[in-house]
């Protein structure tokens, strides 16, 4: 399906996949995907009145460049509208041309792996435990000056997984062959360094 080479990088929220995904493609050169911002782009016009399916499928890329897709809101209405069969099959054909493009590709998100690029080279699961993820997610928004508490934001981590692994359509759970990277007792160093490893590790192969 793909002539390009694909690094497929899922995982639950704030594990660090985005950090570990913009790393692996600076390092070899390749285009970078951040799936959620799709699904955030779509939540935020859903929260504007609009419907799910119609937002997606009239999606164009100019609105995923937009900072207040990072607000908790739009994550949970994201995290609402991917469990929408037309909302996912709108932003199938996307996700797929931009894997196969020529010079590589890493795509994001939560069923890269499973459902958008099964056949890609390199699948990666980068997870952490609640707790770790609540703790960093929270540390960002503090830093970006968006109030919060961190028993309301483990809470909301929650909740995103339960929607995430529990939904009939691409639920998130890593692939069968995919390498599972649990950063919650890594630097970001380390958990970069075990990513490039692993594509390393086909690359070399190949
Ligand atoms: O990765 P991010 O936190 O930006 O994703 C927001 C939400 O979008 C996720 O909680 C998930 O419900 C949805 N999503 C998805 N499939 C993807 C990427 C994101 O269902 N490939």
């Amino acid at each position: 399906m793909s002539n390009g080479f694909t690094v497929a990088i899922d995982g639950p929220a704030a594990a660090g996949k985005g950090t570990v995904s913009k790393a692996v493609a600076a390092h070899f050169g390749f285009a970078h995907l951040d799936t959620g911002l799709l699904y955030r782009a779509v939540g935020a016009k859903v929260l504007l009145g609009m419907d799910a399916a119609v937002a997606a499928q009239t999606l164009v890329p100019d609105d995923l460049d937009d900072d207040s897709l990072r607000t908790p809101e739009v994550a949970q209405a994201a995290s609402k509208v991917a469990i929408i069969a037309q909302v996912r099959a709108a932003l199938l054909d996307f996700q797929r041309s931009f894997a196969a493009r020529a010079g590589g590709a890493v795509l994001d998100g939560r069923d890269i792996g499973t459902v958008i690029c099964p056949q890609a080279q390199v699948k990666l699961f980068v997870t952490a435990s609640a707790e770790e993820r609540a703790k960093r997610r929270f540390a960002e928004l503090s830093g970006r000056g968006i109030a919060s508490s961190f028993e309301a934001v483990l809470a909301d981590v929650r909740a995103r997984d339960a929607r995430d692994m529990e939904r009939v359509e691409a639920p998130l759970r890593p692939a069968a062959d995919a390498t599972v990277i649990d950063t919650s007792d890594l630097t970001v160093d380390q958990a970069v360094g075990a990513a490039i490893a692993a594509v390393d590790a086909v690359r070399g192969s190949g």
